[in-house]
């Protein structure tokens, strides 16, 4: 049935479209505003394991998932001359899990995600600058001076939200929001990614094995971290982290580049460029066979909000939950933010009040929150761990390398796929693997639906 509200999502990016394309498969209406003009090729690699491909599955979209990656089986960590210190391969975890991780370029994945939302749901061009609320609907304002109104309004724009700034002024004046929260995001990291044009196999023999390689590399006469993955197309994802927090405290005098942007890499791929890189050669050759305009410098921070909502406003991704990328789980985050939201609007009334709204807002925040929280230490600890450059940091790694067994390695990082959402508005897909998983549950209305299809006769998705 056709519901009398929509859905304004501010920012395009993996968590805007992702939702785009769940409320697409459930009937609710909605427009996507992107501040970008274009699609901008930017970024290195991301990774989806055991939980959140269920939900690709669920939507029919695996098979292309598996087409733009590589099951990632071999892990190794290297010192700066390439000597291994640790290594493992995931190949058992995998089976356990009933998904092998799959590694992919980002830009693969966007193109994916954007070419599931029809191009008439989607603006680009059209920047945010402010959200206003009311008890009947809320409205975009953009840079152009033009303006959306919707009944909901997704923040989906990233670690520098708008939509959060707006929304937190609002809920300063009442004071309903965490102090905390009007704390800046914390940063410790510069980072340099690019994806490779294709390169060629005789020469770096490691792109044409089936699986993708991660090397990792620590370096310990300058303050970089090195990560480099093969992927589909004889092509290689590469990032170089440098860590800029002095002992003492964040150091204040760097540039503070927030948005992904090709414009201040220049520098850091000169300083980089003749680290020895561990499929071959250096580091140099990896960037100049990486279009300039695909390079891509900014700072890492994280920061976990507490405010997630007003009462038509929602904020999921970065926005709400900027992480460090070590242990692959802010993407994936933002996906299940996605899946999990659009199973809140589904199972909303036709024309749902503020009331109703807020209500389903903060038991969406609940049931994510904790989950949320566990990823983003996972990922706070993996970073310290691969690309902390403090004393104590180093020291650490030391200390794990040589005390802590693969086995228990390989086990901190299963933990997350327990939770693994579906869309509960459509056929689930059945567990996969032995690895023990949360139970999830069908949507209500779902179920009403497919019980008034049974008595009239018709064939149902699911058995009721
Ligand atoms: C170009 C780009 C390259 C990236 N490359 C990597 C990478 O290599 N490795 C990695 O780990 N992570 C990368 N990320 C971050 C990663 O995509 C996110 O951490 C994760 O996917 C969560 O996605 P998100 O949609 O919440 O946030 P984002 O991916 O940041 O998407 C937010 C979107 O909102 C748009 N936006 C921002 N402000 C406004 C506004 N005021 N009005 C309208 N739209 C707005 C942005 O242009 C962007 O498209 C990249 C992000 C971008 C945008």
């Amino acid at each position: 049935m056709p519901r009398q509200f929509k859905v304004v999502i501010a920012g395009g990016g993996m968590a805007g479209l992702m939702l785009g394309h769940l409320l697409e498969r459930a009937g609710i209406e909605y427009e996507i505003f992107e501040r970008a003009k274009e699609v901008v090729q930017l970024g290195s690699a991301m990774a989806f394991g055991a939980n959140i491909l269920p939900a690709f599955e669920q939507l029919g979209m695996l098979e292309e998932v598996e087409r733009i990656s590589k099951v990632m089986e071999d892990i190794v960590y290297m010192d700066e001359n390439l000597n291994e210190v640790m290594s493992f391969s995931r190949t058992e975890s995998n089976e356990k899990l009933g998904y092998g991780i799959r590694a992919f370029s980002r830009v693969d994945m966007y193109d994916l995600l954007l070419s599931k939302v029809p191009a008439h749901k989607i603006h680009f061009g059209k920047k945010v600058l402010s959200v206003v609320e009311d008890d009947d609907e809320v409205t975009l304002k953009f840079a152009d001076k033009t303006t959306a109104t919707g009944d909901i309004c997704v923040g989906a724009d990233g670690g520098y939200s708008a939509v959060r700034q707006c929304m937190y002024k609002m809920l300063e004046q009442t004071g309903d929001i965490d102090p905390s929260d009007l704390e800046e995001l914390t940063f410790g990291y510069y980072n340099l990614v690019g994806t490779t044009a294709p390169m060629d196999p005789a020469k770096y023999p490691a792109l044409e094995s089936p699986d993708c390689k991660l090397l990792m590399v620590q370096r310990s006469s300058s303050k970089h971290a090195m990560h480099t993955f093969t992927v589909p197309g004889n092509r290689f994802c590469w990032n170089v982290s440098e860590h800029i927090k002095t002992e003492f405290g964040p150091n204040t005098s760097v540039f503070r580049g927030t948005e992904w942007g090709s414009e201040k890499a220049e520098q850091m791929c000169n300083e980089v460029r003749d680290f020895k890189a561990p499929f071959g050669g250096v580091l140099g050759d990896y960037i100049d066979a990486t279009p300039k305009e695909a390079i891509s410098k900014v700072m890492l921070e994280e920061k976990l909000f507490k405010t997630w909502h007003s009462k038509r406003t929602i904020l999921i991704g970065d926005s709400c939950h900027k992480m460090l990328p070590s242990a692959g789980q802010g993407a994936v985050n933002a996906m299940q933010d996605a899946v999990v939201l659009a199973n809140y609007l589904y199972d909303l009334s036709d024309k749902p009040s503020s009331k109703e709204l807020y209500a389903a807002f903060k038991d969406f925040q609940a049931e994510r929150y904790p989950h949320v929280r566990d990823a983003f230490i996972l990922s706070q600890q993996r970073s310290k761990l691969i690309s902390g450059q403090t004393f104590y940091e180093r020291w650490l790694r030391k200390l794990y390398f040589a005390l802590v067994p693969t086995s228990v390695h390989v086990k901190s990082s299963e933990k997350p796929n327990a939770y693994r959402p579906q869309a509960s508005f459509l056929p689930m897909i059945p567990d996969r693997g032995t690895f023990k998983v949360l139970p999830r549950s069908y949507s209500k209305r779902y179920l009403e639906e497919q019980k008034l299809l049974k008595q009239s006769g018709g064939a149902t998705a699911i058995p009721v």
